[in-house]
């Protein structure tokens, strides 16, 4: 081995996330389009980032929505990535509370090029991408020929999927 190749051991190599950003409350960056801007920043080493897609409110809720994806690389696995994650989360004023209730931002781990993995409160593929539409249509428009190690489907099949299920949504 040459000195200037770093040792199995001790260097791992960086692999690819794609990791899904949502908020739905102003934060101290601002509206949830600020929020997500300054996640990215937060993050670090993306790649490649979807725009960010703003929902106007709907009904008596109030809230606007701000989702975007973005493909990260690091050599962090999936427990430490998601660590880092909910550590951002905080930063951004966070406060743990009920699923699915407002926040100012979400970071949710959807994909990773090292494939599937299972840990206590940690599923990679994330369990509800397949099925959503804000997640998918941004991925494949990042990576349309990545397979969902599950079903083996492709990121554009999963698109299409879902969009003949909710075509409006
Ligand atoms: P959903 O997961 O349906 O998008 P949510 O993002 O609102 O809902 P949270 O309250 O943010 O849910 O997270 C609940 C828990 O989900 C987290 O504490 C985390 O441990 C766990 N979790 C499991 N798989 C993942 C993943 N792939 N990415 C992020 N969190 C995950
Ligand atoms: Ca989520
Ligand atoms: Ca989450």
């Amino acid at each position: 081995m040459s000195p200037a190749t770093p040792h199995p051991m001790i260097a791992r190599a960086a692999t690819t996330y794609a990791i899904a950003l949502g908020s739905n409350r102003r934060g101290r960056h601002g509206a949830p389009e600020r929020e997500i801007a300054a996640a990215l920043e937060a993050l670090g080493d993306v790649v490649a980032r979807s725009p960010t897609v703003a929902s106007a409110p709907l009904g008596p809720s109030n809230r606007r929505y701000a989702n975007a994806v973005a493909l990260i690389e690091t050599a962090e696995d999936p427990a430490a990535l998601l660590v880092r994650l909910k550590r951002i989360e905080r930063t951004f004023g966070r406060r743990p509370g009920r699923r699915w209730g407002s926040r100012v931002l979400d970071l949710d781990i959807v994909l990773w090029s090292g494939g599937a993995w299972s840990s206590s409160g940690l599923t990679v593929p994330h369990a509800a991408f397949r099925t959503r539409g804000f997640v998918l249509g941004p991925l494949a428009a990042l990576v349309p020929k990545w397979r969902d190690p599950l079903t083996h489907r492709t990121i554009r099949q999963l698109a299409q999927m879902v969009d003949r299920r909710h075509p409006r949504d």
